[in-house]
Formats: C-alpha cells, structure tokens, sequence
C-alpha cells in the first residue's frame, strides 16, 4: 500500500454511489461545487444492482409466465407444453438492463463534472476521509461529507449464509436455475415479492414469518388480497412460526420451525432457503468515530430535516439513516443535503412518502391508515372502491382489489390513500400528488379521470366518502 502524501481537496465528498449518493453527487455538481463520490463496488447501489430493478425484472418475467395460464379464458390457445422459464436466460437479460441503468449514472455522474472513485472510504478525521483503492490510499480533505453507504442483509445468528443452498436476496436475485422448493425466512415485503415471482415460475414456496401475520407493517385489509393470491399460487404461509435452526446435509435445508401458539416443532426440508428478515446499515466500518459522528442503539445515524449528522458539515442518507428503507427516501433525501450543502433552503419536510410492495396483486399507500389516523385524534371517514366494479379491470382481468381513501370528517382532507390491486405502484403517484397539494375527497371526486382507466378507483372511492359513487351501492357519506 502507497499511502498518498497531499490530500486532495474537494468541496463535498459523498460515500456510496447509490440511489441517495449518486442523487446528491449530481445534484452537487448542478449546483457547481467540486464533489468526488466514492464507491467500492457498482454505481447505483443496492437499488440498480441488486435490489428494486432486478427484483422488479425478476418479477415481471415471473408474472408475464404466469399470466400464460389464465389466456384460454381470454381466447389464446397455445400449444400444450411449449412454455418454460430459462433462468440463466432471463439472467442476461436482467444484466443488461441493469448494465444500461449504470453505464448512465456514470455518464450523468461525468456530465455534471462528480469524480468518481472506485474504492473503499473510511473518515480518518472530521475533514478528511482515507480510499484505498487496490493497492494505492488517497486521502481527500473535505468542506463537507454525505455518508450514503446503505444497508446489507441482517442474519439471524442460527444460519450460515453459503450462497448455495442458504440465500440472502443478493443470492435469489443471482440463481441459474428456478429452485424446485424454496423455503423463505421473513414475510415482509422483500420475502413476499420473491416469494410470489419463485412460485410462480414453478417453485413450491414456503414462506416462515414469526408475526401473526404476513407483511406485518401493512394493514391487515390490505394483505389479505396478497395471502389469498399466494394460496392461488401454492405459496404455503406459516405464521406465527420461528426458525430454530436450519442444517444443510447432502446439498439440501432442514428448517426446524416451532410455532409459538401450538408450541409445536415442525421440520421443512427445502432445496434453497432466502433469508429476508430485515437489513442493518453500513455504519461499523467507515470510521464514524474518527469524523464524531453519532449512531443510535441499532447503527443508524439520526439526522434533522436537512440531514445533517450531530456533526454539522457531516450529512447522512438513504438506509444509514433512521426510517423506510425505500430507494426513493434516499435519492430525496441526497437532493436535499445537496441543496443544503449549496446555501439552498431546502429540507426533507414532507410526511408523505410512498411505499408499494410488488407482491400479487401489487399494494401501494401514502399518509395515514384508518387506525393510524384515529389514533392521531381525527374523526375518520374510509371509502373504498373494489376492481371488480372498474370497466378496465376487469376487461384486463384484473378484479382483485380495492382503493381506499382515508379522510378527515372535519375538514374533508385526504390523510391517507392506499390501494390494492393490478398497477397499484403506478396508481399511487396521483395519491402522493393529492396528499402533497393537501386536497381535499372533493377535489378528487371533482376531477375528471379518464374512461377505462384503473385511475377510476380512485374517483369512486372519492365519490364513495361523499356517497355518491355511480358503480356501486352507497353506505355512507362523510358527514359535517
Ligand atoms: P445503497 O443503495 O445501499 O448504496 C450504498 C452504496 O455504498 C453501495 O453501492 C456500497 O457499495 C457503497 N459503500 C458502502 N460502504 C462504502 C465505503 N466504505 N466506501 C465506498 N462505498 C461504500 N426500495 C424501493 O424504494 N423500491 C423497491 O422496489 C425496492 N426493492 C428492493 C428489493 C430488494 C431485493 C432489496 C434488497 C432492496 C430493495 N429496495 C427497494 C431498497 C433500496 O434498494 C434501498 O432503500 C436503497 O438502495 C438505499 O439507497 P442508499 O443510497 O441509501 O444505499
């Protein structure tokens, strides 16, 4: 190792690449400031490389090879046996949409004039920051830092990942071939995702969740269209069940699962297990000390509103910090420590950030739940609207769901939007727009949505909290 003598200066150096650090180092070199972004592995992060856009690749083949099965009813008859799934196939192809994605984050990054460096960063002070980088360590002298280094898979200490036969996502997203049976360790959204695109690629899936249920952070009215789906396609749910141990003998899993109701032990022999129960940011070893940056109890670096760290030129993003791991939280928040860096007046100030889950059907919310809302104090109303009742849901065969809006009685505010059903993930960006432009159920029962649209659920269920909706019997009405 040649250790570099003069530091390089720089206004900003951001460390990761990801959805939160290449967003900021962009939005830095717009601004004009001078900015390197360290990353030691791949441009786009987690999210362009082994998260949202393979899961989501994964999980468009899966399910345009499941939607084979159900187009005799719409009058396309193909001929018996002649569909497959190649994995290794479908590989190159999730490669080289995600080589495309990258190949123009470093195209933007050199644009907008960001040094990228490809090494591993660690702060050996408040103002400077060492990289080794192969054999060679630069040193870079800092007005300002954006740590933005993510998250990684947390294992339960009773399994071993391999990358065989004991997966964490990573793995999943990396197979040649559809395993035969599956076992999942964890129901939450990233379990479900993958768990539904295996199963319905031919895996037999078994899904192990120690809550009550399956995607235990979402309301309960909404994942019920999700697990009745999942027993469609064969997905056998176990809840309430935790993993004691899993033990890999002559290239397959024994799970030993106990379920905490029946105290009952139960044994799953599977040829793969994906464990996907939660993530742990990536704060051990970047030298946080050295630079006097805090983390809390669990390693995330709590930040205010303009993402400045307790060290205040020092900002964190994305999944290092406390809050929804959701790649669009992180590009926000990177935009806004980037402005803040610049003299902007900017702020991450808005409580509406949207998730989706791209489970079967997709389920996509922003803003408060039913009981969240009460909880808050206010006098609810929720309306909903069923697919079954949209013209273009069911001429794409697509009736599983419902939209539901959630409204303040006092002032007929929307407080929260959630959806279940086909396209829920696009569907969602009008919710987000009418939470953010804080409209009330009148407005967006007063906007004309175009015909046949799914976007129509949103309208009825609108129309519904007024008792007015035209597709369906009307109970109630949001009242004064
Ligand atoms: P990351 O994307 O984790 O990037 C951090 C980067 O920092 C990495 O590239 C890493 O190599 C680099 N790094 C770490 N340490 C150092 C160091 N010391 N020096 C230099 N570089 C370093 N989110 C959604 O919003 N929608 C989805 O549909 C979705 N699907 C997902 C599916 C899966 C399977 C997974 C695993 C995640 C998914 N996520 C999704 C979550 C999303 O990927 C993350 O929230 C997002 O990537 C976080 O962005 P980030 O910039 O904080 O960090």
């Amino acid at each position: 190792m040649v250790v570099g003598e003069v530091a390089i200066e720089t206004d900003v150096v951001v460390i990761g690449g990801g959805p939160g650090g290449y967003a900021a180092a962009i939005r830095l070199g717009q601004l004009g400031l001078s900015v390197v972004l360290v990353e030691k592995d791949s441009l786009g992060g987690v999210c362009l490389n082994r998260g949202c856009i393979p899961s989501k690749a994964l999980i468009h083949s899966a399910t345009q090879f499941d939607s084979l099965r159900g187009l005799e009813k719409l009058g396309i008859e193909l001929p018996e046996g002649t569909a497959a799934f190649r994995m290794a196939k479908w590989q190159a192809w999730k490669e080289s949409v995600v080589s495309q994605l990258r190949t123009g984050v470093a195209h933007l990054c050199e644009a907008n004039g960001v040094a990228v460096v490809k090494g591993s960063a660690t702060f050996l002070s408040s103002d400077r920051i060492g990289v080794e980088t192969g054999g060679d360590f630069e040193t870079y002298k800092f007005r300002h830092a954006i740590v933005a280094t993510g998250s990684r898979p947390f294992l339960p200490p009773f399994v071993e990942r391999d990358g065989e036969i004991i997966l964490d996502s990573t793995d999943a997203l990396n197979l040649q071939e559809v395993p035969e049976t599956l076992a999942i360790i964890g129901g939450g959204y990233i379990g479900m995702e993958l768990g539904m695109a295996f199963a319905k690629l031919g895996s037999k899936v078994t899904i192990v969740e120690a809550a009550q249920d399956i995607l235990p952070q979402t309301a309960a009215s909404l994942s019920q269209v999700v697990k009745k789906q999942g027993k469609r396609l064969g997905i056998t749910v176990k809840t309430g069940a935790r993993v004691e141990s899993v033990a890999v003998a002559e290239g397959r899993a024994q799970l030993t699962i106990s379920t905490s109701q029946q105290g009952t032990q139960e044994q799953i022999a599977a040829d793969k297990v994906l464990v996907t129960i939660g993530r742990v940011p990536n704060t051990g070893e970047i030298g946080l000390a050295q630079a006097g940056v805090q983390v809390d109890n669990r390693g995330y670096i709590p930040v205010d509103d303009a993402c400045r760290t307790n060290v205040s030129h020092i900002y964190a993003i994305g999944d290092v910090t406390p809050g929804p791991a959701l790649a669009h939280r992180a590009a926000k928040q990177g935009i806004v420590a980037a402005e803040v860096i610049a003299g902007l007046p900017s702020s991450v100030d808005s409580p509406y950030v949207p998730y989706v889950i791209f489970t079967e059907p997709q389920i996509a919310g922003v803003g408060l739940t039913k009981e969240e809302a009460e909880q808050h104090g206010y006098r609810v109303k929720a309306a909903s609207f069923p697919y079954r009742a949209n013209g273009k849901a069911l001429a794409t065969d697509e009736g599983e769901g419902f939209a539901e809006v959630i409204v303040d009685e006092e002032s007929h505010l929307l407080l929260g939007m959630h959806i279940v059903g086909a396209d829920a993930s696009n569907l969602i960006g009008e919710g987000v727009l009418a939470l953010e432009l804080a409209a009330r159920v009148e407005d967006l029962a007063l906007t004309i949505h175009p015909h046949p649209t799914l976007s129509e659920v949103w309208l009825e269920a609108a129309e519904a909290a007024l008792g007015h909706a035209i597709h369906i019997v009307n109970k109630a009405k949001v009242t004064r």
